[in-house]
């Protein structure tokens, strides 16, 4: 059944009121593709029916791009879906103000923060449901908006997806992003791959009678035997780690059995070796030895007819849904037996799934990332101690918890820091001393020559803010007092360049200062090489001016002086 046979059969239930809701506050409006735009509304409810979830998380899929996109407040929609539905598109909106435009080390962070804003599961859900259909018609949009979406989908999107157990889903957003991310290895599988998977096909279903019979004579009824055909994306990250050689791929189309009992996945695959020799180090037991996302099957790969290499996977109908939806199969499998509003379910069995989720993050965070930020991320009890806060732009800044616009500005920063002289948060202008919460978007207005203020030091939160604060009040002071020292030690920070040094040279003796020594030492910075340079001048006006010059060459990413 889909949401709009609910509607017609049940207009005064919650999915159908919503539907007509939605229908009304989109009326006239059009997707890029020049479908209505409730078409967009239905699908994104669609995919969440299918993953049985709840009225309420099928209604706020009907309703999720209300309250962003037409002029009904999320008060109305509370007055008339109650608190939860509202909740849920609240939510959304939050999600939809995050973007990834393709920084490595924002990954991690995008990541956390989704799942922080994400407050209830459900939220996620909605969010993968919506961009899963905006994949599906991402070839309406213009070129650049298709690459970034692309990218924060196979980067943000799919793994999250994955690490939900939903490994379908997962695989799905990755094929959908790939032609846009990598077009050239896109048409090079496409021409090479094709013949292969039709002689694969052909020699499947030569095969699979024997699997059957085999079966049926052992007394194991399977409730489906099938192929599937190895995906794109996955078959291309694969192909980079064989020589794109693909004789060297042995699961480009792989068998599947769907049995009623782990006892029949174990029987199956004792009648599978029986048949033919399983190929060394390739039977894979997942059902003992779950993967972190909870993956269940057995894998194995064996030497079938002709000698050609066949990979089977083994499981129960309940792992198979569960490897097709993950963490939705189990909010619909208590459905079904409790049959309780979900607001009861989250207080009664769903704290048990839950604490599992936690789990599985956990699992994630120690695959991910090194043991110091795990450390850190164990502390914090995920994201209690942190926040993440978003740029105008849609970056994220990732701050400990009771963070302040200034450490913000900072973070960003040291000059916006610096020269910061108010905040806007969500719009609003706060003092600077407010305290941020994850979600916020956070403005800072800037006014050049502008320096911190001593009182600052006594409400940021991060050393770098402290840090960069004193830095500047003790070089303030040394302006306002003649200074004593005649030298003057510049620390340039830069991408090593060839030319880099002669570069720097230039600018200072063209404003006639005298280089006393300058050199380029083994120390990096993240990258970076550190070039020191100490030259006769004392005057605080003039050393200014020839900082600002330096940091204007190519590559040089921050100057810092000190009087010697
Ligand atoms: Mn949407």
């Amino acid at each position: 059944m889909s949401v709009k046979d609910i509607a017609k059969k049940e207009p005064e239930s919650l999915i159908g009121k919503a539907y007509i809701f939605a229908e009304k506050a989109h009326n006239g409006q059009k997707r890029a593709s020049g479908e209505p735009y409730l078409n967009h509304s239905v699908c994104t409810a669609d995919f969440l029916l299918e993953w049985k979830l709840d009225d309420e998380t099928v209604a706020a899929g009907l309703l999720h791009d209300v309250a962003e996109d037409t002029s009904i407040t999320l008060n109305e929609i509370e007055k008339e879906f109650g608190k939860n539905v509202s909740f849920l598109i609240a939510g959304i909106t939050k999600l939809g103000k995050i973007k990834y435009r393709g920084t490595e080390r924002q990954i991690g962070s995008i990541k956390k923060l989704i799942l922080a804003s994400s407050e209830d599961i459900r939220v996620l859900l909605i969010k993968l449901a919506d961009r899963y259909h905006n994949m599906q018609t991402l070839r309406f949009l213009p070129k650049n908006k298709q690459k970034r979406i692309a990218l924060e989908t196979y980067e943000i999107y799919a793994p999250l997806a994955y690490r939900l157990g939903m490994q379908n889903l997962s695989g799905e957003l990755e094929d959908l992003a790939f032609p846009y991310i990598n077009p050239e290895a896109y048409k090079w599988l496409q021409e090479n791959i094709k013949v292969k998977y039709e002689d694969r096909e052909k020699y499947l279903a030569k095969i699979k009678p024997i699997v059957a019979k085999a079966l049926a004579e052992t007394g194991i009824r399977p409730q489906k035997i099938s192929f599937r055909a190895k995906r794109y994306s996955s078959l291309y990250k694969k192909l980079l780690r064989y020589d794109m050689d693909i004789e060297k791929i042995y699961d480009l189309v792989a068998f599947r059995i769907i049995v009623s009992s782990v006892e029949d996945c174990y029987a199956t695959l004792g009648v599978i070796h029986k048949l033919w020799p399983p190929f060394p180090g390739r039977i894979k037991d997942y059902i003992a030895m779950p993967k972190p996302n909870g993956y269940k099957s057995l894998h194995t790969v064996v030497i079938a007819v002709n000698k050609q290499i066949v990979e089977f996977q083994i499981r129960t109908a309940q792992m198979h849904e569960e490897a097709e939806n993950g963490i939705a199969a189990h909010w619909a499998y208590e459905e079904k037996k409790g049959g309780k509003s979900y607001a009861q379910r989250r207080t009664s069995v769903a704290d048990k799934k839950e604490v599992k989720w936690v789990q599985q993050l956990r699992t994630w965070q120690k695959e991910q990332e090194n043991s110091e930020e795990f450390l850190e991320s164990m502390k914090i009890d995920f994201f209690k101690d942190r926040i993440f806060a978003i740029t105008p732009k849609g970056e994220v800044i990732d701050l400990p918890a009771g963070s302040t616009p200034v450490d913000f500005a900072y973070r960003i920063h040291s000059d916006i820091g610096n020269q910061c002289i108010g905040a806007k948060v969500n719009g609003q202008i706060v003092p600077l001393a407010h305290k941020l919460i994850s979600g916020d978007i956070v403005e800072i207005n800037t006014q050049k020559g502008k320096k911190p203020s001593s009182s600052w030091l006594e409400f940021v939160r991060t050393e770098l803010a402290k840090h960069h604060i004193k830095k500047e009040l003790s070089q303030k002071k040394g302006m306002a007092f003649p200074v004593k020292s005649k030298k003057t030690e510049f620390r340039v920070l830069a991408k090593n360049r060839i030319g880099i040094i002669k570069d720097i040279s230039i600018i200072i003796s063209r404003s006639h200062i005298g280089i006393t020594s300058i050199n380029s030492s083994s120390e990096t910075h993240g990258g970076f090489h550190v070039v020191k340079i100490i030259c006769d001048i004392n005057d605080p006006k003039k050393v200014q001016k020839i900082a600002l010059k330096l940091k204007n060459i190519e590559e040089v990413k921050e100057v810092e002086y000190k009087f010697i």
